[in-house]
């Protein structure tokens, strides 16, 4: 089964949905989405400031939400 994260929840500007069987899917779905316009880019290099997080503590705390989501119908 699926799951899908959106384009917001994974820092990005845009409602755009990404679905996938594993979190890394969903995340390289999102990132070429991401890398493809300017406001997104700059979205996602201003992520660390805004949650005082590092890439590796935002991976975590994304991948248990990608596993507390429900399944796609
Ligand atoms: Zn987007």
């Amino acid at each position: 089964m699926s799951k899908t994260l959106t384009c917001r929840e994974l820092g990005g500007t845009c409602d755009a949905q990404f679905s996938g069987d594993s979190f890394m899917e969903v995340m390289q779905k999102g990132a070429a989405h991401m890398m493809s316009d300017e406001a997104h880019k700059e979205s996602i290099m201003g992520m660390e400031q805004r949650t005082g997080e590092n890439q590796q503590q935002w991976m975590d705390r994304m991948q248990k939400e990608f596993d507390a989501k429900s399944d796609d119908k």
